[in-house]
């Protein structure tokens, strides 16, 4: 599908071209991950780029504070956001979205899950139709158990979100913590990620995926530290969803060069290529695999290898 043109696109480095080919995205933070100039344009202003790598999710959190959030406030800010990131996603030929939701946002709708999933539907079938959108809801770690659980109920009335995904400082709790909300997810039917081995280390990576039994992670690149590790994730068909310039920017690698996701691709772990967020990193999906070619990394054979697999 689309495999001539992806790797001609590649080798004559036309980005535009590679807009316009089937790809999926499936580490996307939604109210982050809006097309940039969408955003400037409906602000009226510029926002900064981040030019300087950082170093920690606090430091990242502080830059969005600072240089975005101010401009995305209450509701509408939230729908304007959305908004953009399903014009970023079919501006890059994003063709699979499974794209995250804070499971607190159906505050901004009188605390109503079904009000929060009518705009949801809303947005999609006005700004990306042709886009399959997989809705995901996002359980910010550093929240306790009790309180996303109750923030979480809501959601069950309704077959809308298909996966569930835990992420902010993957530090700020062991994953033993989150056990029962991703039980009740599990018998809910939810495919089950989170995000682990990001600033974590191999170890952990298994460990979570085995207490919340995950089906994918959100990143895993330091997996590569462990042959058992990486071999527990092959066999188990675990598959990670790796956002190379976010791992960049946030100093998880020293150079994508030497991103461990060659790594783990030779080791037969399945690995797609996402965005994380756009507003922050400036790169869709396809500027990301024009990178890695760029870089080296990976041929163009290889990288459509990695565009399939998040495909299918
Ligand atoms: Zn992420």
């Amino acid at each position: 599908m689309f495999t001539k043109e992806f790797i001609e696109a590649l080798e004559k480095r036309d980005v535009k071209k590679l807009r316009t080919i089937p790809k999926s995205d499936l580490h996307n933070h939604a109210i982050l991950g809006g097309n940039l100039e969408y955003i400037e344009n409906w602000i009226g202003r510029k926002i900064p780029k981040l030019t300087q790598r950082i170093t920690s999710i606090e430091e990242m959190e502080n830059w969005v504070n600072q240089h975005y959030l101010p401009y995305i406030k209450g509701t509408t800010g939230f729908e304007k956001a959305i908004e953009a990131a399903f014009v970023q996603a079919k501006e890059d030929g994003v063709v699979k979205l499974e794209m995250s939701i804070d499971v607190y946002f159906r505050h901004f709708y009188g605390g109503s899950a079904g009000k929060l999933i009518e705009v949801l539907k809303k947005l999609h079938k006005k700004y990306a139709p042709e886009v399959n959108f997989i809705p995901e809801l996002g359980f910010n770690r550093s929240v306790s158990q009790d309180l996303l659980i109750e923030w979480f109920e809501p959601y069950l009335d309704y077959d809308y979100f298909k996966s569930v995904d835990l992420y902010g400082d993957e530090l700020a709790q062991p994953a033993s913590n989150f056990k029962q909300l991703y039980r009740i997810a599990k018998s809910n039917g939810f495919k089950l990620k989170a995000h682990v081995g990001e600033f974590g280390d191999a170890e952990s990576i298994q460990k979570t995926v085995e207490i919340l039994e995950l089906d994918e992670v959100q990143h895993g690149i330091s997996a590569v530290k462990s042959k058992s590790v990486m071999r527990f994730l092959r066999e188990n068909n675990i598959q990670l969803n790796i956002c190379p310039t976010s791992n960049y920017m946030l100093s998880r690698v020293e150079e994508i060069k030497k991103h461990p996701i060659r790594k783990l691709f030779d080791y037969g772990i399945k690995v797609t290529v996402n965005t994380d967020d756009v507003i922050v990193f400036q790169n869709g999906v396809s500027e990301e695999f024009l990178m890695l070619y760029e870089h080296g990394v990976f041929s163009a054979k290889e990288l459509d290898v990695i565009r399939l697999n998040g495909l299918m």
